[in-house]
């Protein structure tokens, strides 16, 4: 075929749920992947003995099949949920930060949660069970605006929702300080700051607040086959469905017609597939800039994208041991060490390269023992660095420098558990924002998308999603969407921007 209903660039988690959910409509799609495989981050690599997870940590708001959360919902609704096993995680964290001296492990569970803070503080309980309190009317205040589409009649909102009012403009900083709670308490919610990217007096409280909530009250799974087991679980529907991947097929131009309207793409090839819907699950930055004719961008276009701050740049080293995660002394699933437990500080600290910055570090076996042979061990260790450095290293340096961050990085996990890695090291890969930009094709390596902030962050890009589309016929779904980034958010942004496709198509008569 050279004519479909809708086209999507990029077979990553965006653009995957998005052609499902173009296809289950009965409409046809192609899904265009330059890559061999789909996927995007979602994917694994094998060296040697050891497959590892390219990027996937914890996938939160899955829930149980008996409590499902919203992702799972949507998997149900796409038709991949059961394709897919997955395991729950025991535990959410084993926090160490060396400023303050901490060193505790944190349970999954509202309840459990919540008690567990009477070790930090003797009601630790007490405030847990407030800052639930308006975590959940946060939550309901968001599906409400999602109800209305975006179009919440005040009077409800004030009347049901006055927290999540007052919190609107709130950064994380600005918010935990308005609620008095003790320092070790607000460090501890605090933990999962990295996972959105941005610091404490930068970050949106409301999204912030959102997603530790998922975490907290639904827990966190992972696929038991690596997140390549959930992309291979969308290829494999999006065949059941009739639509077609293609895999080694680079779009390099989204075109226009006349009226500015899209009307198709141009491979590398040079192969023209026409289409009025294109749904682009790649960077704004490369859409605007680099896919379409510069004649076809709005200047508001431009102007967001520029204004938009990347969010951090990743930095990942993987390990295969020769050793067994008990061997090795290494017990927990999810480790964060930091510095210290001041986001801002320890944010400032990774906009250059030397510093042993925050890392969250994943033992792999603890949630899957059986992932390595027996006898061995896969830990993979990622920091963010918040600032473009890495594109001022020269070509000779890369590889020293690469090799200077890996070290500091298993070097700084080793003081803070007291444990030995580096004798037992059978494979090493190390994967830098280089890596990054090269694999999806996202600007100075991030992993990210654009970071979230108090004045632009979930709430806000989901009520301006509308406004915010510039060129008729295109929208962009996956990190880079309304709902930001992660696994969850970037499935549902995908999934989101199909049904606005649809419903595009349906106003046009088609
Ligand atoms: C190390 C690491 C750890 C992470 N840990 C977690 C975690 O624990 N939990 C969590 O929720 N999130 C985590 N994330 C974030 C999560 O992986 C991403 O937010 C999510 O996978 C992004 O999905 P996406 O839909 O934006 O697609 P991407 O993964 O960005 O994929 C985009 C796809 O589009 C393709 N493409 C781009 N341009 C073109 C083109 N012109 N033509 C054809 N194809 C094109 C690319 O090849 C790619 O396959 C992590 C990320 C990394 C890197």
């Amino acid at each position: 075929m050279d004519r479909y209903d809708v086209i999507v660039i990029g077979a990553g988690n965006g653009g995957l749920a998005a052609a499902c959910r173009i296809l289950n409509s009965g409409k046809s799609c192609l899904v265009c992947e330059r890559h061999n495989i789909p996927g995007g981050f979602a994917t694994s690599f094998v060296r040697g003995r050891f497959e590892f997870e390219a990027s996937l940590h914890e996938f939160n708001g899955i829930g149980t099949p008996e409590e499902p959360g919203s992702t799972r919902l949507l998997f149900e609704e796409l038709g991949v949920a059961d394709k897919i096993e997955w395991v729950q995680l025991r535990d959410a964290y084993h926090l160490i930060s060396e400023e303050e001296g901490y060193d505790f492990v944190m349970p999954f569970g509202y309840e459990e949660f919540a008690k567990a803070n009477n070790q930090l503080h003797p009601e630790g309980e007490k405030y847990i069970r407030e800052f639930f309190g308006i975590c959940q009317q946060i939550k309901d205040a968001m599906a409400y605006i999602g109800e209305t589409k975006g179009k919440p009649d005040p009077k409800v909102m004030m009347e049901k929702y006055p927290d999540y009012l007052a919190c609107g403009s709130y950064s994380v900083n600005e918010a935990f300080e308005a609620l008095g709670y003790p320092k070790v308490i607000v460090d501890n919610l605090n933990t999962y700051w990295c996972y959105l990217g941005a610091d404490g007096d930068n970050l949106s409280f409301l999204h912030y607040a959102n997603m530790i909530y998922s975490y907290f009250s639904k827990g966190a799974a992972i696929p038991k086959h690596r997140s390549h087991e959930l992309s291979l679980a969308f290829e494999e529907r999006i065949h059941e469905l009739g639509g077609d991947i293609w895999f080694n097929t680079e779009v390099v131009k989204i075109l226009t017609d006349s009226e500015g309207h899209v009307c198709g793409v141009r491979l590398r090839d040079g192969r023209k597939i026409e289409s009025r819907h294109v749904i682009a699950n790649c960077s704004p930055h490369v859409a605007y800039g680099k896919l379409l004719d510069s004649a076809a961008v709005p200047e508001r276009a431009l102007k967001l994208t520029n204004f938009r701050k990347l969010a951090g740049r990743g930095f990942t080293v993987f390990l295969g041991l020769s050793k067994s995660a008990e061997e090795l002394g290494l017990r927990d699933h999810n480790y964060f060490i930091y510095d210290t437990s001041d986001s801002v500080k320890q944010y400032a600290s990774m906009k250059t390269i030397g510093n042993t910055a925050a890392q969250a570090t994943v033992c792999l076996n603890n949630a899957l023992p059986d992932c390595s042979p027996e006898g061995t061990a896969i830990v993979y260790m990622t920091t963010l660095f918040t600032e473009d450095e890495w594109s001022k290293i020269s070509e000779k340096d890369y590889f020293k420098v690469k090799n200077k961050v890996a070290k500091s990085m298993i070097e700084r996990f080793e003081k803070a558990t007291g444990t030995n890695l580096q004798d037992h090291i059978e494979e090493i890969a190390i994967a830098t924002p280089e890596t990054y930009a090269r694999y999806t094709g996202h600007p100075q390596g991030t992993v990210y998308g654009y970071e979230s902030q108090y004045y632009d962050g979930l709430m806000s890009r989901i009520q301006m999603v509308e406004e915010d589309r510039f060129v008729p016929g295109l929208r962009i779904g996956g990190g880079y969407g309304e709902r930001l980034l992660g696994y969850p958010s970037s499935y549902k942004s995908g999934a989101n921007e199909a049904g606005r496709t649809l419903r595009d198509m349906e106003k046009e008569g088609r």
